[in-house]
Order: C-alpha cells, then sequence, then structure tokens
C-alpha cells in the first residue's frame, strides 16, 4: 500500500513541530557517511574536512512576503543583505567566506533594471566582504521573489568554533549591539500602514536612521572574527544573532549541554533603539532579546579572556555559563530571575 491508497492519512500541522523540530525530525537519519563530512545539519555552517583546513558551507533562502516586503525594502540593499546574512554564518564558526552562488527565482512583473537593482547590491557585498560570486540558478517564480545564496569559506581547523564548546564558567559576550533590527521593521511596517491609508502623507523616518540601516542593511562581523584574532582569541563556542539572542543562546546552551546566566542590565542597546521602543510602548530588553536579524556574534570565552574583552567597545559580557542543572537564566533589572524562553523569530511557522 502506499500513502495514496491510504484514505485516513496521518496530518501533522508543521506548526505542531516548529521550524527547529521539523529539521531535527527530517534528518535525524541521516548519518554522515563520509570521513571528509565533519560536522552536518545542526551549527551555523556545515564542515568538510579539506586537508589543511575545514571548508564551511552554509545556505540561506529570502522570500519575498515572508523575509522581505518590496514595497519599502529597495533592491539594491536586498540582494547586499542576502549576501550578508550567509557571510554572518561563516564568521560565526570563525572562519573566512570566500566564494558565493545565488539562485533567484523571478516573477515576470520584475523588469531587467530591478534584477539588475538586486545584482548592484550583490556586487557591492562580494566587494566589501572581499567573496567571488561563482555561479547560481536562474528561474521563474508564479509568487514573489526568492532568492537563494550559498556561501563557501574556510576556517584553520584549530580555530573552528562550534556551538557545542562553551564550557560552565565561560564569559558570555555578545558583539555590537541588539533589538535595533526588529525596531527597524516595526517603524518600515508602521510607515507602510500610515501610507496604505493615506498615500499622500510623508514617512516620519526622521532620526530613525541607525534602526532602518540595521534592518534593511545589515553587516556581518567581519571585523569581530578580526579583532578576536588580533587579541589571540579563539572563543569556545560562537553563533550569530539571526533569531534573537534567547533563541540563538538556547542553541548553545543545548549544544554545550550546559546552562547560563545572563543579565538583563548589561544586555547592549542603541540609545536611539531605546527611545523608538518607548516610543512603541514595548520594552527595548524584549527587543534585544526576541528581535531578529541583528547578526551580531554570540560567544563564550575562558576566563582567562576577561581582561581582553571587558573593555572594548564592540564587545559586552552579558553573563556566564553554569552547568546544566541550572537552566537557562536571566536575571532582571529588578533582581528576579527568570527562565530565559525563546519567543524566537518564527519566519514560518
Ligand atoms: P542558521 O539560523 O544559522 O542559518 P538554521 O536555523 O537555518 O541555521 O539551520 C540550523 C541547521 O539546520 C543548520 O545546520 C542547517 O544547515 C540545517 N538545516 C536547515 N534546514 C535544513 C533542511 N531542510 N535540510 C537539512 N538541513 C537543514
Ligand atoms: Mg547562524
Amino acid at each position: 500500500m502506499t500513502i495514496l491508497d491510504d484514505k485516513t492519512p496521518k496530518r501533522t500541522p508543521l506548526s505542531e513541530v516548529g521550524e527547529f523540530g521539523l529539521i531535527e525530525h527530517l534528518t535525524k537519519e541521516f548519518s554522515l557517511v563520509n570521513t571528509s563530512s565533519i560536522k552536518g545539519v545542526g551549527d551555523d555552517c556545515a564542515v568538510i574536512d579539506s586537508g589543511d583546513y575545514y571548508q564551511l558551507i552554509t545556505t540561506d533562502m529570502l522570500i519575498e512576503g515572508v523575509h522581505f516586503d518590496l514595497t519599502y525594502t529597495p533592491l539594491k540593499h536586498l540582494g547586499y543583505k542576502a549576501v550578508v546574512v550567509n557571510l554572518s554564518d561563516i564568521y560565526a564558526m570563525n572562519g573566512q567566506p570566500q566564494q558565493i552562488t545565488v539562485a533567484i527565482a523571478l516573477s515576470n512583473r520584475f523588469p531587467l533594471e530591478a534584477v539588475e537593482e538586486l545584482y548592484k547590491g550583490i556586487y557591492l557585498a562580494c566587494q566589501n566582504y572581499k567573496v567571488d560570486l561563482v555561479g547560481g540558478d536562474t528561474t521563474s517564480s508564479n509568487t514573489g521573489l526568492c532568492i537563494s545564496i550559498t556561501a563557501i569559506g574556510t576556517v584553520e581547523k584549530e580555530k573552528i568554533c562550534y556551538r557545542s564548546g562553551a564550557k560552565e564558567h565561560d564569559l558570555i559576550v555578545v558583539s555590537g549591539d541588539l533589538g535595533s533590527a526588529y525596531l527597524g521593521l516595526q517603524l518600515l511596517n508602521r510607515e507602510k500602514q500610515v501610507f496604505e491609508a493615506n498615500p499622500n502623507m510623508q514617512p516620519d523616518l526622521q532620526n530613525k536612521d541607525y534602526v532602518l540601516q540595521r534592518q534593511l542593511k545589515p553587516e556581518a562581523r567581519k571585523d569581530v572574527i578580526e579583532l578576536l584574532e588580533s587579541k589571540g582569541i579563539v572563543p569556545n563556542s560562537m553563533i550569530d544573532i539571526s533569531d534573537g539572542l534567547s533563541s540563538e543562546l538556547l542553541h548553545l546552551c543545548q549544544k554545550s549541554n550546559v546552562g547560563c546566566t545572563i543579565y538583563q542590565d548589561k544586555l547592549p542597546v542603541d540609545f536611539t533603539a531605546i527611545s523608538i521602543a518607548d516610543e512603541f510602548n514595548i520594552s527595548s530588553a524584549t527587543c534585544a532579546l526576541n528581535g531578529g536579524e541583528d547578526y551580531e556574534l554570540l560567544f563564550t570565552v575562558s576566563q582567562d579572556h576577561y581582561e581582553a574583552v571587558k573593555n572594548d567597545p564592540d564587545l559586552s559580557i552579558i553573563g556566564h555559563i553554569t552547568d546544566e542543572s541550572l537552566g537557562a537564566i536571566i536575571v532582571t533589572k529588578d533582581d528576579h530571575h527568570q527562565a530565559l524562553t525563546a519567543q524566537g523569530w518564527k519566519s514560518f511557522f
């Protein structure tokens, strides 16, 4: 009997398993059979043995209407961002990206000039991050625009950082600041609604440049990887923050079999983001914990590196790694200890 004959097939909604549950469910039967496959599903990149070094590979797909809205996303920015989000995953392994391939599905409402704009952004990202466009695929779409990019990079074997390497007592460090990209998105959505209600209204986006740029034209933290290298620091574990700090920290703890304690008053938030969060009547800490798309790096280092990281303006120590039995905890400003939960950035379900 095939599933086609089954009159009462089981139908489990995808929302029941969630994005990460789904990936785990679909891939758990696949074991790695080639000795060159060092790391398969479950980290920021796949890791392949290339003799003297490791090769890193990662893919991310952006879909119109799910990940971006073309009413306020310039195509050049979109091309740039589509590259950057992939490079961020290479840096999250402590690697250096070298090549990308780009697959696009286009609907016939796109003129040549629009696709050219998209590729201007891809070109700029390739220049800024010194990566080569080496291939891809082009096809048509009956619905929206789809861009899938694969990035390839390398890392010295002894410098690779997995999600799974965090050790008890490690310092938890985050680069840059958090929550701004989410607030940028809230602003753009608000102004879109205002515009749809009254097309003569001019958008109110004054003094909002920083959060808008964080949403529309993010950068990957190549500079942070170079900074760590210059300080002689190899993190014990690392992940990039695409889905929100809580979600990524929980991944890191789960893969490392550890717990963590972080402090709300240590979360780095830009001052303009704080005032915009106030405007929206949401807590900037919630944006920092659960807002997505910041593309900062979250890593853990042994306490020996305390002096080297504590005064760096690009790095914030937000807490420390604990025993697994203690769970993942956030200490609020009024000294309450709360379990960290991943509200995350669920694009799909
Ligand atoms: P990131 O947020 O770093 O891009 P994801 O959460 O997208 O990572 O993916 C987590 C892991 O699952 C990665 O190792 C990724 O390669 C893998 N993965 C995601 N989707 C699939 C899929 N459909 N089939 C196989 N592996 C997948
Ligand atoms: Mg990642």
